[in-house]
């Protein structure tokens, strides 16, 4: 694909998330004229490229080579070649490889160009029946238990929507861990999207816990959580949690759904204090 240019350029290629005929004309043609094509999994792009008739030539660009790799595709862009990237599913660099190649690029003076399409994200904060106006995607959890609470306890007074990729055998555990730092709220979960089986429900967070249990549901899945609803004046004394007493924070919890005993718990974890000390304290001043 001749650019005209001394070196080539990176296209960002979304692709289907399931339903094979959500690709854009856009990305065909240029899938069909790059001179590479840098795949998250080859053996899955092939199954695109077959159903499409593509036969551009494919390398793997993933996780664990995306340091050697990525020095070879720089070097075909400088060369002079372009390179188109995709991911397994939906928008490259979104939870996928793509954000270092696409920063190394630039830092090259190469040209990076998206090209828009499906993304998980998206799809499933659309069809939520939250707010639209703001959001935030927080991707995967972090899988060790500490970091997970860290990053769930920064959560408790976000205001926004907020977006979840989940693995659907840690669903249930997710969804548990949620009740216990936000409180229950309303929520949606959207499994398997633009595939045979999509099915979105929506309710609130215990009520998916009851829906979903203990199992491991099958498929793919997006959390998309409504943000907290305290406003004004009170939002903004909890701008940071970290502001609060103990004895405050547990009384927060609790108005935003947590039970008492389950707002102990989570405060005197979060801030590192003996459980019978809080329970002392609070009960002093109640
Ligand atoms: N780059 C992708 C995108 O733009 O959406 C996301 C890739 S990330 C590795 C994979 C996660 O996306 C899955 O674990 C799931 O949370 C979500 N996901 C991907 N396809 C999905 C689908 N069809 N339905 C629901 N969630 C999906």
């Amino acid at each position: 694909m001749q650019t005209g240019k001394a070196s080539g350029v990176l296209y960002l290629c979304a692709t289907p998330i399931g339903n094979l005929e959500d690709i854009t004309l856009r990305v065909l043609k240029v899938l069909r004229e790059v001179d590479l094509v840098a795949a998250e999994d080859t053996r899955h792009t092939r199954k695109l490229f077959s159903h499409y008739g593509i036969h551009t030539a494919l390398t793997s660009y993933y996780e664990h080579n995306r340091q050697a790799k990525g020095g070879y595709i720089l070097e075909q862009l400088a060369g002079g070649k372009s390179v188109a990237l995709v991911s397994d599913a939906g928008t490259p660099g979104i939870s996928d490889p793509g954000e270092e190649l696409v920063m190394a690029a630039l830092e090259k003076g190469i040209q990076v160009t998206p090209l828009p399409g499906p993304s998980a994200l998206l799809a499933a904060l659309t069809v939520s029946g939250l707010s639209l106006s703001r959001f935030v995607f927080e991707g995967f959890l972090p899988i060790q238990n500490k970091e997970r609470r860290q990053r769930l306890a920064k959560l408790v007074w976000e205001p926004r929507t907020i977006v979840l990729y989940e693995s659907p055998h840690r669903l249930s555990k997710t969804l548990g861990e949620l009740i216990d730092t936000l409180g229950d709220r309303r929520a949606c979960a959207a499994r398997e999207l633009t595939k045979l089986h999509e099915d979105v429900r929506r309710g609130t967070l215990v009520q998916l816990q009851e829906l979903f249990g203990n199992q491991s549901p099958r498929g793919e899945f997006v959390l998309v959580i409504e943000g907290c609803s305290i406003k004004g004046e009170q939002a903004h004394s909890l701008d940071s949690s970290l502001t609060l007493s103990p004895e405050e924070y547990v009384r927060l919890l609790q108005e935003e759904g947590v039970p008492p005993s389950k707002a102990i718990k989570i405060v005197a974890r979060l801030r590192n204090i003996p459980r019978r000390e809080l329970y002392k304290e609070i009960s002093r001043s109640t």
